[in-house]
Order: structure tokens, then C-alpha cells, then sequence
């Protein structure tokens, strides 16, 4: 099964990814999270990406899209995968969309987790990040079981710079400029599906499961 995750940054994306990842047993890939792995390992790609995203800013297409591409075509994913956080440009979508079909193959389900704006603040400033493993927390509505630390690996939680207040409004015109545009494309390629990502994130996920099949 091949699933995009599309949606505002913090309507839940990574949340039901990972889930989904686990219940199909196939791999969740976060170009989020490849990103922040490469700035804390001091890469190249992490400098590059790093003085975008500190802005809100999308890192640029061609700096994202060859990674994806390489990433989907190694064995662990050969049975599908879910993309979270890609694509989110409209020239994303038009580049997975040829390197599928060069490899005969297609996405099988674009899951929209809708939210409104004015949910997103609110999800993105209680946002408690694991930098080590990815794992992501709530502070009211996903709390780790100890304050402050991740429950997988014991790594201190942090709040995530491009989630300060001041940076969210920013990537929520980024949002809405560039990456909601792939709605219609994924409407019109005849994969899109909807969740009310509003709900409580176990309702959520049995949402997303009615879609995809037990
Ligand atoms: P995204 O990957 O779309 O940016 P996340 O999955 O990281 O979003 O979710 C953003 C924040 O909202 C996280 O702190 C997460 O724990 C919380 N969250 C996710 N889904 C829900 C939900 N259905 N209800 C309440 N909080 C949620
Ligand atoms: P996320 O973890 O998905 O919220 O992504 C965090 C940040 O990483 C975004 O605000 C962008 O700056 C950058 N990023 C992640 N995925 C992409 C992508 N597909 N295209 C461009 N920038 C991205």
C-alpha cells in the first residue's frame, strides 16, 4: 500500500502515519524528520534545509525530491509506505508522480486530515518533539508518561523552533499557498480521501483504517 499524508502542518499527519505504519508494517517516511536528523548530524542537506526551515519556509524542491525518490525504491519499502510531509509543492507531486511511473508503479490512497487554522496553533504549541527517535508528544493530548522525556529512547522532549507561535502562522500561509493545491491533484488522479482530523486521535485513526481495509 502506497499512502501521502496530506494536510496543515500539526493537523496530525506524523501522528497517524506512524500508526499506520505499524498496523500495515510498512515504512513511515518523514522528510520532516529526515531533515531534522540531518541538522542534528551537521550534513550538507541539514546546513541547506535548516536556514529554510528556522523561517517556515519549504525547502526547495530540488533539494527534496531526489531524496524521496531514492528513499521509496530501498527494500525495506517495496511493499508500499507512508509519505508524510511529501509531497507539499504542486512540482513535488508532478516529480513522484514520473519516478512512479517509471517504476511501474502509483500512490494508492492521499489521506487529507483536515483541520482549521484555528486548531493548528494550539496542536503545534503544546507539540513536545523527540529529536533522537521522531516520536512525537502532546502535552494535554498525547502526554509522555514522565514530563519532558521521551517514552521510546529517554531522550529529553523539546519544543520544535518552526513551532513557536510566531513561526506557525507563517507555515500556515506556506500551507495554504502551496501545498493545498494537492488536494484537487490528488482528486483528480482519484486517490483522495478525508478524515476529520478535529476528532480524538484514536477516531482518527479508525477513520483512516475504515478507508484502507482491517
Ligand atoms: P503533523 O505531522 O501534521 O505536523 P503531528 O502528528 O505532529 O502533526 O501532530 C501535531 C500535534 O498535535 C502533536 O503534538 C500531536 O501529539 C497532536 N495531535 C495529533 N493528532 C491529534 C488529535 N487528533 N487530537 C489532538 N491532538 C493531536
Ligand atoms: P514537518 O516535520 O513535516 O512539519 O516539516 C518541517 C519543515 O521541514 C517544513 O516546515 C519545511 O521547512 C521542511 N520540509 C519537510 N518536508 C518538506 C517538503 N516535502 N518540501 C519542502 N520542505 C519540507
Amino acid at each position: 500500500m502506497r499512502i501521502i499524508m496530506l494536510g496543515a502542518p500539526g493537523a496530525g499527519k506524523g501522528t497517524q502515519a506512524k500508526k499506520i505504519a505499524g498496523k500495515y508494517n510498512i515504512p513511515h517516511i518523514s522528510t520532516g524528520d529526515i531533515f531534522r536528523a540531518n541538522i542534528k548530524n551537521g550534513t550538507e542537506l541539514g546546513k541547506k534545509a535548516k536556514t529554510y526551515m528556522d523561517q517556515g519556509l519549504l525547502v526547495p524542491d530540488e533539494l527534496t525530491c531526489d531524496l524521496v525518490v531514492d528513499r521509496i525504491q530501498q527494500e525495506d519499502a517495496q511493499n508500499g509506505y507512508v509519505l508524510d510531509g511529501f509531497p507539499r509543492t504542486i512540482p513535488q507531486a508532478e516529480c513522484l508522480t514520473a519516478a512512479l511511473e517509471k517504476l511501474g508503479s502509483k500512490i494508492d490512497y492521499a489521506i487529507d486530515v483536515d483541520v482549521p487554522d484555528s486548531n493548528i496553533v494550539n496542536r503545534m504549541s503544546g507539540r513536545r518533539a523527540c529529536l533522537k527517535c521522531g516520536a512525537t508528544y502532546h502535552i494535554v493530548y498525547a502526554a509522555p508518561a514522565k514530563e519532558g522525556v521521551c517514552d521510546t529512547c529517554g531522550e529529553a522532549l523539546v519544543l520544535r523552533d518552526d513551532d513557536k507561535p510566531e513561526t506557525v502562522q507563517k507555515r500556515l500561509n506556506v500551507y495554504h499557498d502551496q501545498t493545498q493545491p494537492l488536494i484537487d491533484y490528488y482528486t483528480k488522479a482519484g486517490v483522495l480521501k478525508s478524515v476529520d482530523g478535529t476528532k480524538d486521535l484514536e477516531e482518527v485513526f479508525q477513520a483512516i483504517v475504515s478507508i484502507l481495509g482491517e
